[in-house]
């Protein structure tokens, strides 16, 4: 034992990598045979969360044993990793990006003022470039932030907005989304001090997507009414459906009525690495703003979020901050200091997590898994049509799939039976381990959705989710 526990030797840095890198490596390789839900029992689940809640002692332990106990609260727990995991919108979790992770959290460089670390600013901001340009299609000098989620990145959008088009005018802002739009959205409004009630549901038409006609009479009668409307939201890949908001439309109605035009592609977003998502996605490049989730479509650990601005200046106008203790602070070759550019000041250098993945395996190795993924639920969608028992109402525009019982006729009795037969297929879907669905209502009905999104998902845990599906389908 050296003098100073808390910096381990060269030796005992070394075993305890290799013991923590022989878990993960463990881990990693078990996922596809491991269930898809948790399989814990209630009793042991109660001896390990009081376990867990207990507070540290006051002498040191041992890592081996303490990598035990992590081991058994790592089994308690969703797979959200493994190829059967289709539910909500999940997020795999690249094995390179965990490896990144631990480079960046060995060297602990500064990672929210570029003169910190100039490189490695610089690294973050290939990242978000690439996004901003080479996948969102925004113009040279549009850049961002990266989050720890979508929904932070959304918060700042919404800032940004406020600021640009209201300034400290808040009362009569108005904000324009969907109902199938996420959340993230209404409480990121919210939390920028706009009113609940300002916050608009713009009707749909019958394929889920913003209806652009009733958008635009609500803003001209809101604005008739005294109001401002600020902001129009469209959904890149709603979490519901995975619908996508006819984009190109609302950039032209955010334009003719001086919106700010935010893309929420926290889902979708990353497809536009593919053809196909290039298609379905046309418009995102008009936004003043774009939400994605590296840590669903590009398959990143949970924890990464990236907002995308056409302007950065409006992100830093609305989010600049000093203070003397910061006098020293320079610029670093015309690098983005991110602590100006969202709420948080100290943070990681959060771009390597995305970086070191996109440069060991390219670019390419992402579009082909996410083309794969949208090949998969087209699959789906096909074979799940053919079950009679099934209603299965809209093609799917990226990687999700809904579907639900079809009610004998088309009255009100008959959809509740439906709805309940629904829930009954789900739970006995779901009691199969090698897979995990959720469910959500829309226009009122119960649906159950499959999600393709993680990484390990391929043809043949697909395959067995569909004939699964059709064999309870055939026996409700
Ligand atoms: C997941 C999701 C969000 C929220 O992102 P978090 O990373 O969970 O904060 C927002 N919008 C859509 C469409 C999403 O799928």
């Amino acid at each position: 034992m050296n003098d100073f526990p808390l910096e381990p030797d060269r030796s005992a840095m070394s075993e305890m990598g290799g013991l923590v890198l022989d878990r993960v490596v463990d881990f990693v390789e078990r996922l596809p045979d491991r269930p898809t839900g948790n399989t814990t029992d209630a009793a042991v689940t109660a001896d390990l969360v009081a376990a867990f809640l207990a507070p540290p002692p006051e002498g040191p332990g041992d890592l081996k044993a303490l990598l035990d106990r992590l081991d058994a609260a790592a089994d308690c727990a969703l797979e959200t990793a493994g190829p059967g995991y289709l539910a909500y919108v999940p997020g795999g979790g690249l094995y390179t990006s965990a490896l990144a992770e631990f480079y960046a959290r060995g060297i602990n460089r500064y990672g929210s003022l570029a003169m910190g670390a100039p490189a490695l600013t610089a690294l973050e901001e290939s990242v978000l470039r690439w996004i901003a340009q080479d996948v969102c299609g925004l113009p040279e000098g549009s850049g961002g932030l990266l989050t720890t989620g979508g929904s932070m990145a959304t918060f700042s959008a919404l800032i940004a907005a406020r600021h640009d088009h209201l300034g400290e005018d808040l009362e009569a802002g108005t904000v324009y989304v969907t109902a199938y739009a996420h959340h993230s959205v209404a409480k990121a409004a919210r939390l920028a001090g706009i009113r609940q009630r300002n916050i608009r549901t713009v009707a749909c038409t019958e394929d889920l997507r913003m209806d652009v006609e009733a958008a635009a009479a609500m803003i001209r009668a809101d604005r008739q009414a005294g109001l401002r409307p600020f902001l129009l939201v469209g959904s890149a890949g709603t979490t519901d459906t995975g619908t996508v908001d006819p984009l190109p439309a609302l950039a032209d109605l955010a334009e003719r009525e001086h919106l700010w035009f935010h893309v929420d592609a926290a889902y979708g977003g990353f497809f536009r690495l593919t053809e196909r998502g290039r298609e379905q996605l046309a418009g995102t490049e008009r936004a003043d703003s774009v939400t994605l989730d590296p840590h669903k479509t590009l398959f990143l650990p949970f924890g990464t979020g990236a907002l995308v601005v056409r302007d950065p200046a409006k992100l830093y106008a609305a989010h600049e901050g000093t203070g003397d203790y910061l006098q020293d602070v320079g610029s670093a070759g015309g690098l983005p200091n991110y602590a100006h550019m969202g709420p948080e000041l100290t943070h990681e250098v959060r771009g390597l997590r995305a970086w070191l993945p996109l440069h060991l395996h390219g670019v390419a190795a992402f579009r082909e898994a996410l083309d794969e993924k949208l090949d998969l639920a087209e699959e789906v969608h096909g074979k799940l049509a053919a079950v009679p028992a099934l209603e299965v109402p809209w093609r799917p525009d990226l990687s999700t799939v809904a579907f639900r019982v079809r009610p004998r006729d088309g009255g009100a009795e008959a959809a509740a039976e439906a709805d309940l037969a629904t829930r009954e297929l789900l739970a006995r879907i779901n009691a199969n381990p090698r897979v995990l669905l959720s469910s959500t209502a829309v226009d009122g009905r119960q649906t159950i959705r499959v999600c393709v999104v993680v990484h390990r998902t391929h043809r043949d845990r697909v395959d067995e989710v569909v004939e699964l599906i059709t064999a309870e389908a055939a026996r409700l």
